[in-house]
């Protein structure tokens, strides 16, 4: 049976059915403590050094069997696992990246109105801005000081407090209620609720007690409290915001969806969940014939610009650095490379967008997409058609459950990954990743299956 036609569990018996859903365990672990690039780039050190993985030292001879890493200014990183053959016949590259749709503060982000202090903030990627008001909202990220760089985690434990940004009652919506989705809440509306509470006297808080309208002391008093607290707390001052990159994200864990907990939900699913997968995959390739590597990218959100994104050379000079030959274009022309990325699974209450043949579903399994762009398949690397072939057989030797997917009707919009940009370096690219839905939302799902082959099918593929 053509592999789209059939769900996973059809065709995964009970034991295999059981190890997915506990290897999903690991995974929600990874969501919960990765919200941001910087924190998935800590946990995969932590993660990488526990399985055998030692910083990569410019120069150093490198023997099969060796694991390195390379991280790139705590916000991307580079690893392998050097393969037998030598690497001019080739290295197999899988590339995700650990940013996600969120919130950033802006740089002068505290101010004060109507007794109520706020956190102006500029949202970062593709969202749905009426998504991300009136639910529980957590900050992190760090803030260079003078001295320091602080790292910031408020609002993940119980004990913690959260943020939030209101919304309108509808009671008074009418007006509201009458604008198209995408003029619902503005850019500039995002505003983060983070106190109101004047804990200290004027004479305190430095606000004489002569002169002045009573209006604009307490307009004071309340925004200087904040700082009060976050400098007693945080040891950060209004100042470090300049020099700062904190981020508003959904508060709270992934969670178990479904009656039958197949699914996981959560935030940063995208592309956390190939992180996630190829970082394991690789973890498990012991003595691969070819060097296995992965690339965890930041900035894919914002078209993978900047020093730490997917277009820096940061990720060539790495695969250079592995070979000190000249022969740096022979092994990239002879490299192939997974895009772990993630696409639209096909949902029942919006097929409108979607065309049935060529959507990817839940639990069918990983998801191979020959092609992304948008309309004319603008801004598509799209496959050589041998590569395809090729790891059509890698995964169907696996037993890996897979399935061929598309972004929406061909009309109806389109995205990009960052199979281009490794694509340029004349490598082999195939985007390859999990199916999700509501993506780019504050709670993503995915199915536990579909997480599983993606673990197994990036594992056949470091074996290939
Ligand atoms: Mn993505
Ligand atoms: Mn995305």
């Amino acid at each position: 049976m053509f592999c789209q036609e059939k769900s996973a569990f059809l065709k995964v018996g009970k034991e295999e059915q059981a190890r997915a859903k506990a290897f999903c365990e690991g995974y929600k672990e990874f969501l919960d403590k990765a919200k941001t690039e910087r924190e998935a780039v800590d946990y995969a050190r932590g993660f990488a050094k526990a399985n055998g993985f030692a910083p990569f030292e410019s120069g150093a001879e490198l023997k099969a069997g060796d694991r390195v890493y390379l991280e790139n200014r705590g916000k991307a990183m580079a690893f392998a696992v050097i393969g037998e053959q030598p690497m001019e016949q080739g290295v197999n590259i899988i590339a995700a990246h650990v940013d996600s749709p969120r919130l950033d503060l802006k740089q002068n982000p505290i101010y004060e109105d109507s007794g109520l202090a706020l956190f102006k903030t500029h949202y970062y990627g593709g969202i749905k801005k009426y998504q991300w008001m009136a639910i529980p909202l957590a900050l992190h990220g760090v803030a260079v000081t003078k001295t320091c760089t602080v790292k910031v985690s408020i609002g993940e434990d119980a004990s913690e407090p959260v943020f939030t940004i209101t919304d309108l009652l509808p009671h008074l919506a009418e007006e509201q209620m009458k604008k198209k989705a995408s003029e619902f809440i503005e850019g500039e509306a995002l505003n983060i609720l983070i106190g109101s509470e004047i804990s200290m006297s004027n004479e305190q808080l430095g606000i004489s007690n002569d002169g002045g309208n009573s209006q604009e002391r307490i307009s004071d008093s309340v925004k200087k409290n904040i700082l009060v607290i976050l400098k007693q707390k945080y040891g950060i001052e209004e100042e470090d915001f300049v020099s700062s990159e904190l981020c508003i994200v959904p508060a709270g864990g992934a969670r178990d969806v479904g009656l039958d907990c197949s699914f996981v939900g959560g935030y940063g699913q995208d592309d956390r969940v190939c992180s996630y997968t190829a970082l394991t995959a690789l973890a498990s390739a012991s003595a691969p014939k070819r060097t296995a590597v992965l690339f965890l990218a930041d900035k894919e959100e914002v078209g993978s610009m900047g020093n730490t994104g997917m277009k820096s050379t940061f990720f060539y000079e790495f695969i250079r650095g592995l070979a000190p030959s000249d022969n740096l274009h022979i092994i990239l022309s002879n490299s192939q490379c997974l895009s772990a990325d993630v696409g639209a699974a096909w949902d029942p209450t919006y097929k409108d967008v979607m065309e049935k043949n060529n959507a990817p579903q839940l639990n069918h399994g990983l998801m191979i997409s020959k092609y992304a762009g948008s309309r004319g398949k603008s801004g598509s690397s799209d496959a050589n058609a041998e590569f395809v072939g090729k790891v059509r057989n890698i995964f169907n030797e696996a037993g890996v459950a897979w399935q061929t997917g598309e972004l929406g009707k061909v009309d109806a919009g389109g995205g990009g990954t960052v199979a281009q940009y490794i694509a340029n370096l004349n490598v082999d690219v195939l985007d390859c990743g999990v199916p999700l839905l509501s993506m780019h939302s504050p709670f993503e799902i995915a199915a536990k299956l579909d997480i599983y082959m993606a673990y197994k099918g990036y594992s056949a593929f470091y074996k290939s």
